[in-house]
């Protein structure tokens, strides 16, 4: 029987609004969970599935997991957890264990995480997701997956009770810096839907009618088809995605760009809508929420 047959021990730390319904996955196809997160809500709500142990502390699940995934929100957090402090989670990993870093992280810093925790016998992969909250709750997120293919493939089984799609990025990072540059575009396309669904109402077009044009012509993308009707347009702005997530998202691309000497013309408008929208609204406000510097007298350019 291969490693990736075995259904092992998963620790799985970060259990928020994508991790519950992830780690909830992995423990319903049989694999024996071990939870940790800083908060006790988040900790009380992923213990009432069933498999799943709630543990006390980093030192537990790296003492009872031979796999350990991080959802955590970035990667200040991710290193912190790691290598924070004596306590941290690296100190306590098995040798011969791996870490997926599923969270949606800077490249830079995943490649410097690396080289550490295999000097202490374990591996690391990047492996994010995309999809939000309801392809987490239904199994079907896309993973980016970056790092050794041999730990990749020890790990593919565990992924495959997660997501659908697993596209394999090349090096440890990659996964990561695929993640950024696909919400650079989520961004963009989400903005351009904003906006034309705001001209089109004020021209005195039925919002359901602007969504329909759009789906069925060539402006259609993921925000006019899965935003704009559910979360915008009702006013619900509940799509489980954080704008301050978001922002550290298209950071992270733009620094990418920047380090590597490519140019963006977009990444200046996209950051300093975000970042406006973040001072009005707050990093814990929805995305979707983008919509509201639309409006007037929001702080966006509609004055
Ligand atoms: P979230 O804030 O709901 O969850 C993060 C969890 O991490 C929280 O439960 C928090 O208590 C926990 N946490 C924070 N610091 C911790 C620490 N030091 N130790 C242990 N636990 C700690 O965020 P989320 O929306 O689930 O996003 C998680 C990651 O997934 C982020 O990197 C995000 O960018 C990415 N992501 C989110 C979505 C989405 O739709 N929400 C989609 C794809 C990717």
């Amino acid at each position: 029987m291969s490693a990736g047959e075995r259904k092992y021990a998963v620790g799985f730390i970060g259990v928020g609004k994508m991790g519950l319904p992830m780690a909830t996955r992995v423990a319903t196809h049989g694999y024996p969970l071990h939870a940790y997160d800083a908060s006790a809500a988040a900790l009380a709500a992923i213990r009432a599935v069933s498999g799943v142990t709630a543990s006390a502390s980093l030192a537990e699940i790296g003492r009872d997991c031979e796999a350990v995934i991080l959802m955590l929100p970035d990667s200040a957090v991710v290193k912190k957890v790691l290598f924070g402090d004596k306590n941290g989670l690296a100190a306590h990993l098995k040798q011969g264990s791996v870490v997926i870093d599923m969270s949606s992280s800077n490249p830079s810093v995943t490649r410097e995480l690396g080289p550490r925790l295999q000097a202490a016998g374990v591996d690391f992969i990047d492996a994010p997701v995309s999809g939000g909250v309801k392809r987490a709750v239904d199994g079907s997120l896309a993973i980016m997956a970056g790092g050794e293919p041999a730990v990749i493939a020890r790990v593919k089984p565990l992924f495959l009770t997660m997501g659908k799609s697993i596209v394999e990025t090349g090096m440890l990072g990659s996964g990561h810096a695929m993640k950024a540059l696909n919400n650079y575009v989520s961004a963009a396309g989400l903005l351009a839907a904003c906006e034309a669904l705001k001209v089109g109402a004020d021209f005195g077009i039925a919002p359901d009618k602007i969504v329909a044009v759009l789906n069925a012509s060539t402006g259609k993308n993921n925000s006019t088809e899965n935003k704009l009707m559910q979360f915008i347009v009702p006013g619900s702005f509940n799509s489980g995605f954080s704008l301050g997530l978001m922002k550290k998202d298209i950071n992270i691309a733009t620094d990418l760009a920047q380090s590597l000497g490519s140019d963006t013309l977009l990444g200046e408008v996209l950051l300093k809508s975000w970042a406006d929208a973040e001072a009005k609204f707050g990093g814990a406000a929805d995305h979707t929420e983008i919509y509201r510097m639309l409006e007037r007298n929001a702080g966006g350019g509609n004055k």
